[in-house]
């Protein structure tokens, strides 16, 4: 029986990949009809009926009535939605950045339960103590949890070349770390989670999330060039990231535009990020390199009151971003290009010295279709890219996600208490 065999295999595969396009349309648009799921996916109502039940057996998904009736009342019963489970798998998703540490439990659906931050100058800690302090701080905001979403993975967003199989930090110079096995650090500091841990280059995370949710939606060839201390991409090509052999792609700070510039952090002279990193931009400003996140609000402070010194530096450092972004227009010849993080800031300032470099350098073909934007979704970007990251196993094979022992006591749960949080973005006070 060989055939029929292989014909229960290969329905077992339409399903899985079934469930998966359902929970992973839910996940990027939101709550959905019926009807609607069955057009999206191309599937007939009661397929569409059975992935539902199959998807909220498993605390994936749950149907409710409309909140609101609809602008014009349809006769009929009214069409129920159905919706991502807020106290669903959800992501502990870490970010370590240069001047800080933040940490959220993101959900499937984006849905940010807490966040939490910490001013903190990694570059003078050690990984052992980095690792110490995210675990420090995500203690209370998990034990806040008892009735909320479970933990079913962790997402950690980092700099550096990072190996993207076991989240092992190659080099992080803005960190001035080396050979750091981060991915395995952060599994046994949070052993008591049991669960397993995906790290990501920052650059790359960001661009994920301003890819599926900000700045590059509905785009398949898009560049997100994320700035803090140092600077790198995420490149999109025909709608897939572009990781490398390893993950190391994206380090765009440390192409060479000067073979005589400045000595750069990674051991070689001359790099694109010698010239508009951070440091620089203080630099030329009359301020100290080093002095970090504060110092940058300084000058972007200080360019608001039309300091002149402030403009003339923005505008150097807007005309080395247009040198190399001329470049990368060359190369991969995207549609829309963001400017995340530091660039984002210093935008409005940079601006019109960058689109001049870029007129001048860039290919008129490729120039003249790509679209020059600031990355949308703000310091967010880093958390909800590293909550994608540890969710995408679950988005890929839901099935994964075992059917609870007792479903009725999870269904009372969700009939019987409302989110006693924010079920909101970030706080605007925690953006930077
Ligand atoms: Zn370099």
């Amino acid at each position: 029986m060989v055939t029929s065999r292989a014909g229960e295999i290969a329905q077992s595969e339409i399903r899985r990949n079934n469930l998966s396009r359902m929970l992973s349309e839910l996940h990027l648009r939101g709550p959905l009809t019926r009807s609607e799921l069955a057009a999206i996916l191309r599937l007939n109502r009661s397929t569409v009926a059975s992935l539902i039940a199959e998807l909220a057996a498993r605390g994936l998904v749950w149907e409710r009535s409309r909140d609101k009736p609809a602008p014009q009342p349809t006769p009929g019963r009214p069409s129920p939605v159905v919706e991502i489970c807020r106290e669903g798998p959800a992501a502990l998703a870490l970010e370590l950045s240069t001047d800080w540490i933040r940490a959220a439990v993101i959900g499937l659906g984006a849905f940010v339960a807490v966040s939490v931050s910490k001013d903190l100058s990694l570059a003078s800690s050690t990984p052992e103590q980095a690792v110490d302090e995210a675990h420090d701080l995500v203690g209370p905001i998990l034990a806040r949890l008892d009735h909320g979403p479970r933990v079913a993975a962790i997402g950690v967003s980092a700099p550096g070349a990072i190996r993207a199989e076991d989240g092992y930090i190659y080099h992080a110079p803005n960190l001035g770390w080396r050979d750091v096995p981060l991915g395995s650090m952060i599994g046994s500091r949070f052993a008591d989670l049991g669960v397993p841990v995906f790290v990501g280059n920052d650059a790359h995370l960001a661009a994920s999330a301003e890819h599926m949710r900000g700045s590059g939606r509905g785009t398949a060839d898009f560049i997100c060039l994320w700035g803090e201390g140092g600077i790198g991409a995420g490149i999109v090509v025909g709608g897939k990231s572009l990781s490398g052999a390893a993950g190391y792609a994206g380090e765009v700070g440390h192409m060479a535009v000067d073979p005589e510039g400045a000595e750069c952090r990674c051991g070689s002279h001359g790099c694109w990020e010698t010239e508009v990193g951070e440091e620089a931009l203080l630099r030329r400003s009359g301020r100290d390199p080093k002095g970090g996140s504060a110092a940058v609000a300084d000058l972007l402070e200080a360019a608001g009151k039309g300091e002149g010194g402030a403009l003339a530096a923005m505008a150097e450092s807007g005309r080395w971003l247009g040198i190399g972004i001329a470049g990368l227009v060359n190369v991969f010849n995207p549609s829309r290009v963001a400017l995340g993080g530091l660039y984002a800031r210093i935008d409005p300032y940079a601006h019109d010295a960058l689109v001049n470099e870029l007129d001048c350098r860039a290919m008129p073909a490729p120039r003249a279709m790509v679209e020059l934007t600031t990355a949308s979704l703000g310091a967010d970007a880093l958390l909800l890219g590293a909550a994608e990251l540890a969710l995408a196993p679950i988005l890929r094979d839901p099935a994964t996600v075992p059917l609870p022992g007792d479903a009725a006591a999870i269904s009372s749960r969700r009939r019987a208490r409302p989110p006693s949080y924010g079920w909101t973005l970030t706080p605007a006070e925690a953006r930077r």
